[in-house]
């Protein structure tokens, strides 16, 4: 055991480096003690204003409605992939994680046709691969990506992908989770139908609701698709634009948390001032683990500020299991690997988390690998 105090958040509890759920401000934490009812006149205004400042977030005023969807993030991405791809559509699904092959099992289970272009998890999609097979497949009417596939933390090149995707006249849907509010998407110069996102990522609210903003006129092409009542989008837009109510029991505690997360996440700058802690925070870590003899997986240029993959060293003293709990007991969690490419583990940059924050996680795991004797490599 180290010395020193162990490291914790506001509350006391251990500070999340992990992909979520994350590290959130007690004032956060605050804005959920209450005891209201869906109909409570707050609540539909505190509700109302979180839905009306979500599309400013992709530069999408006027074009973009927020439909939000209680659950998790997956709830919302299948809420998207069920209401947009009609029954008679077909899905290029981009993969090369996790996140992409969950959608193509949505889309299986959905029973919508779809096809696969995968590279492996440090690799990102090549525009003119898919200008190719859209070129090849007119029946393909969607193409799926994730911003930054949290599996390895990489940055897919949406940009370029949504240039080609309108180029050939078909839609563009987006797993944005773990990139909203941290990585600019423009909506007045990325074409796309619908970005899906969360309340417990880059927005630092807690988890319990995803939402997708959605293009008003592809949403309105959406009626009819939805294959469940309850991740209808349509449905859940109309209920909620005539009556302000949800139509089934909303996490009330869950939006008031997410209402004073974005309070919070304007008055640091927005996505610019998000992305420019995160960038710092993912820099703290990247070079002092770097002097400490980690790898990571990714280089520079394809590495999004998000979440960190560093391969395990081959030390014989190195044990993964005695390393988390190490450093779980210095106040840190991190997060083990789920790549097929290398035995690697991940460090979240994003929540609640200063530079102060990763330059102390740096220094437990200098702890640490001496307490290990598996240092790795005398520090340069
Ligand atoms: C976190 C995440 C999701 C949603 O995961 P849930 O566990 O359902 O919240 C989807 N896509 C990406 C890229 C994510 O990082």
């Amino acid at each position: 055991m180290s010395s020193t105090k162990p490291a914790s958040s506001t509350t006391g509890d251990p500070l999340l480096l992990t992909p979520g759920p994350l590290t959130t401000s007690r004032s956060v934490k605050e804005a959920m003690v209450h005891d209201w009812g869906s109909r409570d006149a707050r609540f539909i205004a505190i509700n109302r204003a979180v839905l009306e400042t979500l599309p400013r977030v992709i530069l999408g005023e006027g074009a973009f409605v927020a439909v939000p969807m209680q659950g998790s993030g997956t709830f919302a991405i299948e809420a998207m992939l069920t209401s947009f791809v009609p029954r008679d559509g077909k899905a290029l699904v981009l993969v090369n994680g996790a996140y992409g092959r969950r959608a193509r099992t949505i889309l299986d289970i959905a029973g919508r046709a779809s096809v696969v272009y995968e590279t492996t998890e440090d690799v990102p999609p090549e525009p003119g691969e898919i200008d190719a097979m859209l070129a090849a497949d007119a029946a393909i009417t969607h193409v799926f990506i994730v911003h930054c596939e949290t599996t390895s933390g990489i940055r897919n090149p949406v940009e370029a992908v949504a240039a080609v995707v309108e180029r050939h006249g078909r839609r563009l849907l987006i797993d944005a989770m773990s990139a909203f509010g941290a990585l600019e998407l423009d909506a007045r110069e990325v074409a796309f139908d619908a970005v899906a996102a969360s309340s417990n990522k880059c927005l630092q609210g807690v988890p319990g609701l995803g939402f997708v903003l959605a293009r008003k006129s592809a949403l309105e092409a959406t009626k009819g698709n939805a294959t469940t009542l309850t991740l209808d989008l349509f449905d859940q837009h109309q209920a909620l634009s005539s009556s302000g109510q949800y139509r089934f029991t909303p996490p009330i505690h869950v939006i008031a948390a997410l209402h004073q997360a974005l309070e919070e996440f304007w008055a640091e700058g927005g996505t610019a001032g998000r992305g420019r802690r995160y960038a710092e925070n993912a820099r703290i870590l990247i070079q002092g683990m770097g002097r400490l003899g980690f790898r990571t997986l990714l280089p520079e240029t394809l590495q999004a500020p998000i979440i960190v993959t560093f391969r395990t060293p081959e030390h014989e003293r190195f044990v993964f299991q005695r390393f988390y709990d190490a450093l779980r007991d210095r106040g840190f969690v991190i997060y083990p690997g789920k790549l097929t490419v290398a035995d690697t583990f991940r460090v979240g940059c994003i929540g609640e988390l200063h530079a102060a924050d990763m330059a102390a996680f740096v220094a437990a795991v200098k702890d640490t690998l001496l307490e290990m004797g598996a240092g790795l490599r005398t520090a340069a």
